[in-house]
């Protein structure tokens, strides 16, 4: 073989090159060839390639922005142009195609005609579209870390501060022990919460939840939650009405989550309806579930918040202005200790200003546990739900 072959083979390469599509243009950019690979990939035969003008394999965008002739004028004045871009198959749908273009020129530089030579890269595009949307996850996440940190160091300070102060008073008016020791009650009781719900997202994440199954009335945590949070009601005068069905409504739960999970949900609510609002609570029963609803007629939560409200720390921003307590793990914590119990939750509202309506679905208890609590034998299991390892 010698130089002089080359020509023909570098001809039969164009043919067969099965992953390059070649494409060649006359100086005006209509086609006048091209190989099998570009038949396939954009889907014509080579007869109805032959005599289009480039231009048609463009997405119409990049056709209007006259993105062909940019590409071909650049080739003719200067040199090859990288042409990474979706372009368009005889069907309508497109690929990304990467690759290049080249204008032709004779021996005294003049253009008689261009090359395009492209791939299908679809694939590649579409793992960088992953990647950076994982990347972005990873950026959002670490943001969310990030707010959550400063949000815990108000969060603790602020109860640290009124704990310094009440020393400060004690000293100088031991006459006011008394009254300081009810404010130390108070903050000590929120820091203590505090650092429970923090025990209790690493406990979910790392699988060492420990719940204690028994069956028993969900009246019940309810009727303890209202009691839990009717200081936070009455500290902001809201109003709370009670639905809740006249029979006993059998769960087969943890009764202390439960009151977690309920007592959150009226704290919510209670924290973000302005003073004076409110508060509904039902309690019913269908379909083998229960199904307890918490509504109040506050600040609501926008259409763009709803569905992150029960991502760990996830806080509205009117959210924020409104209540300064609070670290956005409430609902995590909600719906991660309500999944744990083979239930759902859900979260309904209209929009800013027109309140929220939370609902929790729970199974019923079957019929061998309402036996087992008709004889008065309450079965109370301690179950671990994950890893059965010490708590931490
Ligand atoms: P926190 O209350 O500590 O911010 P949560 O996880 O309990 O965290 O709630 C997450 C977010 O959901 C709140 O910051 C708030 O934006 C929104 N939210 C929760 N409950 C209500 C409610 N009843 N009304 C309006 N917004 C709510």
């Amino acid at each position: 073989m010698n130089e002089t072959d080359v020509p023909a083979l570098l001809a039969l390469f164009a043919q067969q090159s099965s992953e390059n599509a070649l494409l060649i243009m006359d100086p005006a950019g209509a086609i006048v060839w091209c190989n099998g690979t570009c038949e396939r990939l954009f889907g014509y035969p080579g007869s109805e390639l032959r005599g289009r003008p480039l231009r048609s394999l463009f997405t119409p965008e990049d056709a209007d922005k006259r993105i062909p002739e940019y590409e071909l004028h650049v080739a003719a004045h200067s040199e090859d142009v990288n042409n990474d871009r979706w372009m368009l198959r005889a069907d309508g749908s497109r690929f990304w195609a990467t690759g290049n273009t080249v204008g032709l020129r004779n021996k005294e530089g003049k253009v008689t005609g261009f090359a395009k030579i492209l791939r299908d890269s679809t694939d590649v595009k579409e793992q960088l579209e992953t990647l950076r949307n994982q990347l972005k996850s990873v950026a959002d996440s670490d943001q969310h870390k990030t707010r959550f940190l400063a949000t815990l160091s108000h969060e603790v300070r602020n109860p640290l501060s009124a704990l310094a102060s009440g020393v400060e008073i004690m000293r100088q008016q031991p006459a006011m022990v008394s009254d300081t020791l009810g404010m130390f009650e108070r903050q000590l009781k929120h820091l203590y919460r505090l650092a429970e719900d923090l025990l209790d997202v690493a406990r979910i994440s790392t699988g060492k939840v420990k719940l204690a199954f028994q069956v028993h009335d969900i009246r019940e945590p309810i009727a303890n939650a209202v009691e839990s949070v009717s200081p936070l009601l009455a500290g902001r005068r809201h109003r709370i009405d009670q639905h809740i069905l006249d029979v006993p409504l059998l769960v087969r739960a943890d009764p202390i989550r439960l009151e977690q999970v309920f007592s959150n949900l009226l704290a919510n609510s209670a924290k973000y309806t302005p003073e004076g609002g409110q508060i509904e609570l039902r309690a019913s029963t269908g379909a083998g579930e229960v199904w307890v609803h918490v509504i109040d007629n506050g600040i609501g939560i926008p259409p763009e918040t709803l569905p992150h409200v029960f991502d760990l720390f996830t806080r509205g921003d009117s959210a924020s202005a409104q209540a300064t307590d609070g670290l956005g793990i409430g609902l995590s914590l909600v719906r991660e200790f309500i999944e744990l119990h083979g239930g759902s939750v859900q979260v309904r509202s209209d929009g800013p200003g027109k309140g929220s309506e939370f609902t929790v679905r729970l199974p019923l208890a079957d019929a061998t546990d309402r036996m087992a609590t008709s004889y008065n034998t309450p079965r109370s299991t301690d179950t671990s739900v994950g890893a059965a390892q010490p708590e931490s």
